[in-house]
């Protein structure tokens, strides 16, 4: 969870996500049954057979970071997210359940990285202020003062398809020559297009933020 471009490791088919909303989540966390996947995203093993044990144990919250804004127009900050684990009791994965449009290893959700994608290609604005839209760190250094590295590491990801999750439907490698604006563009597009339709008359800064909060692993 360090927003490295690694490539997707085996433990990311150890998560589930929830339909719950990250700011549902963040106001109440779902208890262990309510959370609890219908089956093992591993072994595909039932969490609840008919007339059998519980297949999938409850494994405690694990904490982590999320950073940003909470609102397209709000201002970033950082909240402390628990997500659920449970353990499969066939194949003995721990499993972690966690709220739409949370990206896995990263400290960024999808509705930050959506809108920040949108700022950088479609608004065409420098990173230095993309970050002081998203990011909740008010101090940095004079290198980043020039640029925001992180953005850049995400444009960088999502063109070898790797920014978001396994499966993310329309997230395709892009060309080699696609500059990394154009990479921001086509992936913001494709967060946009799972806002509902009936926001289209919204900006895309918005229509982005609320279609990156229903990212899901396919
Ligand atoms: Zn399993």
């Amino acid at each position: 969870m360090d927003d490295q471009n690694r490539p997707f490791s085996r433990s990311e088919s150890n998560i589930v996500h929830s339909p719950v909303s990250i700011k549902s989540w963040l106001l109440r966390v779902p208890s262990v049954d309510e959370a609890r996947p219908g089956q093992c995203p591993v072994c595909a093993a039932a969490s609840r057979p008919v007339g059998g044990p519980l297949g999938l144990w409850g494994h405690g919250l694990h904490e982590r970071q999320l950073r940003g804004p909470q609102e397209p127009l709000g201002s970033p900050q950082t909240v402390v997210l628990r997500v659920r684990r449970y353990q499969c009791q066939r194949c003995m994965a721990i499993v972690t359940v966690m709220p739409q449009g949370v990206v896995p290893r990263r400290y960024y959700a999808a509705p930050t990285i959506a809108l920040a994608l949108v700022l950088f290609s479609l608004r065409r604005l420098p990173t230095a202020e993309v970050r002081h839209h998203v990011c909740p760190w008010r101090v940095v250094g004079d290198t980043a003062q020039d640029s925001w590295s992180t953005l850049l590491r995400w444009c960088r990801a999502a063109k070898k398809g790797a920014l978001l999750v396994p499966g993310f439907p329309d997230v395709r490698p892009c060309p080699a020559d696609f500059t990394l604006r154009q990479v921001a563009e086509r992936v913001a597009a494709a967060l946009i297009s799972l806002a509902p339709p009936g926001s289209s008359e919204l900006s895309p800064e918005f229509r982005a933020f609320v279609g990156g909060g229903l990212m899901q692993r396919a």
